[in-house]
């Protein structure tokens, strides 16, 4: 059976090491057309260490791709313990595919046909499968910046709500030697390169912030339930059968309220393995596995309809408490309950003084 796996990101890197390990070579193609710094797709390089596992697998050490761990955040006001970190993500999809031979091109529509099999793993693009059947996407902007004290106090990792105004939040992930990432992403922002700017100048006193790179980006939010169909089936020119099939970001494996989805790309590209090659039962583990994001993207449609104004109902406060205990996340359930998330915030405090 003749593989191609389009793009080389988190999953298709992944999913190419997983399938060499059961005697597969997929052919994999990535254009890697990013217009950023470290020439891969932006992204804040956060993970939960429950990624390690996944790194183990294909004979990776989660320690070589350590940047700086995240054992507390502030989120808004409230500290808690975290098992985050930031890893290295540019350096580990190179290292997915060292020994892989990948094209540095997209895969063109005249080549696709020579493949039995397409596994579309190009992310938000979703370039080969047709459009999700109902999409959400979360415009960003992330800078790297340095960070200079002025204090005795670090600037302290964090992800804050009550600065954005709308559906968003704002995050701060220390990547080592005083370098972060500080980006926004919301929906129906188009100032987020203002709300930045007032970040910095905000603590200004304490900090000084130099950029060394800036991108725009955009997330998947919709959750894999709404971004089927996974895979659909063609006929060739010699009227052969093709699988066009949907692994990672390109079928929605991102947390939607917190665009995470280095993890949960990971996995799905495991499962895919895993499954390998009934896409019906890959489909159903897929939808099975990450069924709780279907839950959080109702939630985000409820707030984003008029009814939403309303403020956050009991289950969706109960949706950000166990959103934070699935990440490991130590808030307290009131607190939580009170606090956790951009979400809650939004609608409790529309005057955010923006
Ligand atoms: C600003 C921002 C911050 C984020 N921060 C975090 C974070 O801190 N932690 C976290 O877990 N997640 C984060 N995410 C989400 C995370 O980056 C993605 O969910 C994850 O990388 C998805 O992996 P993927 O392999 O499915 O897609 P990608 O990593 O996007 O890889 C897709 C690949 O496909 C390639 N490609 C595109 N089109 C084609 C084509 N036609 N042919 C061939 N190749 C193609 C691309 O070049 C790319 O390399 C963030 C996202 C954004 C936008």
């Amino acid at each position: 059976m003749n593989i191609a796996i389009a793009g080389a990101g988190i999953a298709g890197g992944y999913l190419a090491k997983l399938l060499g390990q059961k005697g597969i070579s997929p052919d994999i193609y990535d254009g890697m057309d990013h217009d950023t710094r470290c020439r891969c797709r932006s992204c804040g390089w956060g993970v939960p260490r429950s990624v390690e596992p996944y790194l183990a697998e294909v004979g990776l050490d989660f320690s070589d791709y350590l940047l700086e761990s995240m054992p507390s955040m502030n989120f808004d006001e409230l500290v808690a313990s975290t098992p985050l970190c930031t890893l290295d993500k540019p350096k580990l999809i190179r290292d997915f595919t060292k020994d892989i031979q990948v094209e540095k091109r997209n895969l063109s529509h005249d080549e696709e046909g020579d493949y039995d099999v397409v596994v579309d793993a190009t992310g938000i693009t979703r370039a080969l499968l047709p459009p999700c059947r109902s999409d959400l996407t979360l415009p960003t902007l992330q800078q790297r910046v340095a960070v200079e004290q002025f204090g005795s106090e670090r600037l302290r990792a964090g992800v804050y709500g009550n600065c954005i105004p709308g559906l968003g939040y704002l995050w701060v992930f220390p990547l080592g030697d005083n370098i972060y990432h500080i980006g926004i992403g919301g929906i129906g922002l188009t100032r987020l390169d203002t709300l930045l700017d007032r970040f910095y100048s905000n603590l200004s006193e304490d900090f000084s912030f130099t950029t060394i790179c800036s991108c725009h980006g955009s997330v998947r939010v919709a959750s894999p339930y709404y971004s089927t169909p996974f895979s659909v089936t063609k006929t060739r020119k010699s009227g052969s059968p093709q699988v066009i099939v949907g692994v990672g970001e390109s079928i929605g494996t991102v947390t939607p309220f917190t665009g995470e989805g280095i993890i949960h790309s990971l996995e799905c590209a495991k499962i895919f393995a895993d499954t390998w090659p009934d896409y019906q039962r890959y489909a159903s583990s897929v939808l099975a596995r990450f069924a709780w994001m279907k839950k959080e993207r109702e939630t985000l449609d409820y707030f984003l309809s008029q009814e939403g104004r309303n403020g956050p109902r009991i289950r969706d406060r109960w949706r950000f408490y166990r959103n934070a205990r699935r990440s490991g996340i130590g808030l307290p359930m009131v607190e939580a309950f009170r606090h956790l998330g951009a979400l809650t915030q939004w609608v409790e405090g529309p005057d955010k003084g923006i």
